[in-house]
């Protein structure tokens, strides 16, 4: 793996710092009320994790609590397991409640997936946003020197440059979107557009999902702030404010390919994907995996399946939706009220299709092991990935990586990250298009185990070269200019 280098000067970049909203640790409370540590998972941390032990590299972020406990005791804890240093932000109730449900959750979300009616434009949460992304500036300072190569993670965290600066903090910082980023008519819905353009203009380098994000942000920049250029030419496109230049490019993110297949290749896996396809018996299964979240567009989903048997009866009691729900945010009430639309959607279907033997929907509200996870991927025929938008998705990558024996077909909606890379081999879908999406399903359901396969080498091929490490070493390693 590339190490981060300054390469317009070719100074040797000492240290990597991660800075994201969360730590890559999950603190549980026992029933005695002891706590436990246990280390974090997901791609992003796999792929990390080896640059910062090699490198003696620190991640600061929220530990994920804001009960009174001994922090700093714990982290140390999750530090030495993880081998490299973790710093803990601390967050009041209300700090967390305000910048994290609120300002984030309630008003960057929705609006960057191009929801804005579902926005909560209150100002107590901008000021509190402020306040917490100083608060992490102020912990990377206390932590970190000139030669550190600071990366900043995700929406949460979008001021922490400008914050830094302000402290007259000189090293290079880089930010990556992990969601989308809206285009100008929605981005000026934004109460405080102004503040959050020139802060990410205070980042060296900015990395975007798709090209899409990258158009959109740099057409915002260039109808609300003056006296800029840019340059587009180039993959990595150029913005030059005065006196400095900012670095904006593409990086898709993926997943540890290899892993994921190896994982899914395994005997207990397999002798798990049996079961299930046996429980579901002349049936194909077709898969949606979603956490609770109005953006990945689980009710269109459901509605096209109900169209699906209505329109195309000959596949009543040939095929089965398992569709689960991974539980997120519950705390926020339109989450609580899209779980009672789902289930709702689902109890009518199964009510009104469900025959002796067949039940349309097998639906579960719950978090899996990552084998039985592994398993429904393999055991799944078709998977229905069809977010109204999303920054990737993950989940289309995994099921593909899993499909080791290649007869799957992945349908993807067009709004997802993932389709600029994965849109010539999966099925391609509009999700608000209930009809369109009831007809993909019927076209996989029958498409030939010769067109499945290759369609899926090709998919497994494209997600292998492009994996999460090729996507750390292609942000880490690009030249940022000179400040
Ligand atoms: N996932 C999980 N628990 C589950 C099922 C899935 O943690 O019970 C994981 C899944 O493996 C994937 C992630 O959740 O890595 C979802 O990522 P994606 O990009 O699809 O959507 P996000 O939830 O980040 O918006």
């Amino acid at each position: 793996m590339s190490h981060p280098r300054d390469q317009s000067n070719n100074l040797r970049v000492d240290r990597l710092v991660i800075v994201s909203n969360r730590l890559p640790i999950v603190l549980t409370k026992g029933d005695l009320g002891d706590w436990q540590v246990q280390p974090g998972s997901g791609g992003l941390v796999t792929a990390l994790a080896p640059v910062l032990r090699d490198r003696g590299g620190l991640w600061i972020g929220w530990p994920g609590t804001v009960e009174e406990v001994d922090l700093d005791g714990l982290v140390a804890i999750g530090s030495q397991d993880a081998g490299y240093i973790l710093k803990p932000v601390k967050l009041t109730a209300e700090e967390a409640n305000q910048y994290y449900f609120g300002f984030s959750n309630e008003i960057i979300w929705p609006l960057f997936h191009d929801m804005q009616s579902r926005c909560n434009f209150d100002p107590a949460y901008w000021n509190m946003y402020q306040a917490v992304n100083c608060k992490f500036a102020q912990v990377i300072a206390q932590n970190t020197g000139m030669n550190d190569y600071i990366w900043v993670h995700d929406y949460h965290l979008t001021l922490v440059a400008k914050e830094l600066r302000g402290m007259e903090l000189e090293c290079k910082i880089g930010f990556f979107l992990h969601i989308p980023f809206p285009p100008l008519d929605i981005f000026i819905k934004l109460p405080w557009r102004l503040q959050i353009l020139r802060a990410l203009l205070e980042y060296d380098l900015i990395g975007f999902q798709t090209t899409r994000d990258r158009n959109n942000f740099i057409h915002c920049v260039e109808a609300l702030i003056k006296s800029i250029r840019y340059d587009t030419r180039r993959q990595v496109s150029t913005i030059t404010v005065p006196n400095r230049e900012i670095r904006v490019g593409v990086f898709p993110i993926s997943i540890d390919f290899n892993e994921f297949a190896r994982q899914a290749a395994a005997k207990s896996v397999a002798e798990r994907a049996s079961l299930l396809y046996e429980a579901i018996p002349n049936c194909q299964i077709i898969l949606g995996v979603d956490r609770l979240d109005y953006s990945k567009g689980i009710p269109e989903k459901l509605q096209a399946f109900r169209n699906t048997l209505e329109r195309f009866d000959d596949l009543q009691g040939k095929v089965t939706l398992v569709q689960i729900v991974v539980p997120s945010r519950e705390d926020i009430p339109e989450y609580r009220e899209l779980k009672t639309e789902i289930e709702g959607l689902v109890s009518e279907i199964n009510g009104k299709f469900t025959q002796p033997g067949w039940i349309p929907i097998q639906y579960m509200f719950r978090n899996l092991e990552r084998t039985e996870l592994l398993a429904y991927y393999r055991a799944a025929e078709i998977a229905l990935v069809t977010p109204l938008k999303d920054g990737m998705n993950l989940v289309a990558k995994e099921y593909c990586a899993a499909k080791v024996d290649t007869n799957g077909v992945l349908i993807l909606s067009e709004f997802a990250g993932a389709a600029t890379q994965l849109r010539r081999n999966s099925l391609l879908v509009n999700p608000y298009d209930i009809e369109g999406v009831a007809n993909a399903i019927h076209r996989a359901y029958n498409m030939s185990r010769d067109e499945r396969r290759s369609r899926m080498r090709r998919l497994r091929k494209s997600i292998q070269k492009r994996d999460i490490f090729w996507w750390v070493d292609s942000f880490l390693g690009q030249p940022l200019p000179i400040r």
